[in-house]
């Protein structure tokens, strides 16, 4: 089979894409769950949308505002479908329904979101009896087969995730005896500290780490102990606490094996791949969105950056602009991640034909009264006031590209504005 667009993962990020992308050429979304819609299908709390519809949406909610306009585009919809193998050929070997399916696109949007680490990639010691969850896996159950996890619950990590998965799983009346974060400061927004632990009662343990799994068929218990600032733990701080479930969450990976099949380059700081102002890859018609880029706190914004990989995946399949099947690239310029700054995205731009340029970037350390600084070449271009900037905090900056014209290099540094 031959299509202009192929967008990979019916997600947030991969609607929006399809959607955009269908207004210049023909497309198909592959997605390997029954349904569309991506995390959100089991977010059943509010706190989606506020930005793009200016409404608290729940997760199910905003999804399905994107869903009905696929329905109505014209846009194929493959679900039930996995991507086993892209190449940078853009040649696409699916498995679905009815076999093994062979896809030749023009271009492609690689939107397959991330995963979750596991109990195996932070090397958590003790025996493996049930009862031991990824905090998307304890979601899932909950919200969408309706089984509940377990009674009581000692979580790993306070990430987003894990954060309302404590409320969740209080309001449908389990125990959560407390959330243990081994870093000094909570991994999650400000926001669901405040709405999911605060608000419920449930204990937030900074510094702390669960050190062993105790039980043989089910959990019947966890170690935890404080940790000193290498993150080892202190001796004598051990305790053993009581409880049938252990959920862990402790961060998420973005989804990129078929991405480095197909010869991507990925960076090694937010695990997706390089991308440019167009949010195309460092292979020619291969562009990527959400959180197979970097790990996104609001769904909002994996729309609008989404747009744009759509929007330009569907220009290059239709060879808009003139430029035959590519898009002229006519720069190469490097967007560095200066003082306190851990990660900026896109990494390059190379076209410099939009009007205005949003970078996404994640500060190293907690400031307050910051400022974003934008410079081209050494020199200042654009400042943007933060009132407080943290790492588990997303910041966003929208730069007019006019600013940016014959710079050589761009540089983000995040600084305390009296010094
Ligand atoms: C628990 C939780 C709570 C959140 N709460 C909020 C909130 O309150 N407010 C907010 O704004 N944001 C929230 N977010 C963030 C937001 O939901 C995500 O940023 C957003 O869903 C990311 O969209 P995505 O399309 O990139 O990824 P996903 O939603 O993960 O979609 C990726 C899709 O790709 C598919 N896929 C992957 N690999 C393949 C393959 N090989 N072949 C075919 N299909 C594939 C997957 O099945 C999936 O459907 C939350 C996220 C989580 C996990």
């Amino acid at each position: 089979m031959k299509t202009d667009v192929v967008v990979i993962g019916g997600g947030p990020a991969g609607l929006a894409a399809a959607l955009k992308a269908s207004e210049h050429a023909d497309v198909v979304i592959i997605e390997r769950d029954k349904e569309l819609g991506g995390i959100l299908q089991q977010c059943i709390h509010n706190g989606f949308g506020n930005f793009i519809f200016k409404k608290m949406m729940t997760g199910p909610e905003y999804a399905y505002h994107f869903i009905s306009l696929v329905k109505k585009s014209g846009i194929r919809v493959m679900t039930e479908t996995s991507v086993l193998e892209i190449d940078g050929n853009k040649k696409i070997v699916a498995a679905g329904p009815s076999g093994i399916v062979e896809i030749e696109a023009k271009a492609i949007v690689l939107a397959m979101g991330c995963r979750e680490r596991s109990r195996a990639q932070i090397l958590l010691p003790g025996t493996r009896p049930a009862g031991v969850y990824t905090a998307g896996t304890a979601q899932r159950l909950i919200n969408i087969e309706g089984v509940m996890p377990g009674k009581k619950i000692v979580i790993l990590g306070s990430g987003d995730v894990g954060l309302i998965m404590a409320r969740r799983l209080t309001l449908e009346g389990a125990e959560v005896e407390g959330v243990y974060e081994i870093m000094p400061r909570p991994g999650g927004l400000t926001r669901n500290i405040v709405q999911c632990l605060h608000d419920y009662g449930i204990p937030l343990h900074l510094s702390h780490t669960v050190t062993d799994i105790v039980g043989k068929e089910r959990v019947e218990g966890v170690k935890v102990a404080e940790v000193d600032e290498s993150l080892h733990p202190i001796k004598g701080t051990e305790r053993f606490i009581s409880c049938d479930t252990l959920i862990l969450a402790v961060g998420l990976i973005p989804e990129n094996e078929l991405s480095r099949q197909a010869g991507i380059e990925i960076d090694e700081i937010t695990n997706g791949p390089f991308v440019d102002e167009h949010m195309e890859t460092s292979v020619e018609g291969i562009f990527a969105c959400g959180n197979v880029v970097h790990v996104h706190d609001i769904v909002d914004d994996v729309t609008a950056s989404s747009e744009i990989a759509g929007e330009y995946a569907g220009r290059h399949a239709s060879g808009k602009n003139g430029h035959g099947m590519g898009l002229e690239k006519k720069h190469n310029i490097k967007v560095v991640a200066g003082e306190n700054v851990r990660y900026v995205v896109p990494q390059f731009l190379r076209h410099m034909d939009m009007e205005k340029l949003t970078f996404y970037l994640r500060v190293k350390e907690e400031k307050e009264d910051a400022l974003v600084v934008i410079s081209c070449s050494g020199k200042v271009v654009f400042e943007k006031r933060e009132r407080m900037v943290k790492p588990p905090e997303m910041v966003k900056v929208s730069v007019p590209a006019s600013l940016l014209e014959g710079a050589d290099e761009v540089r983000v540094d995040v600084r305390c504005r009296n010094g």
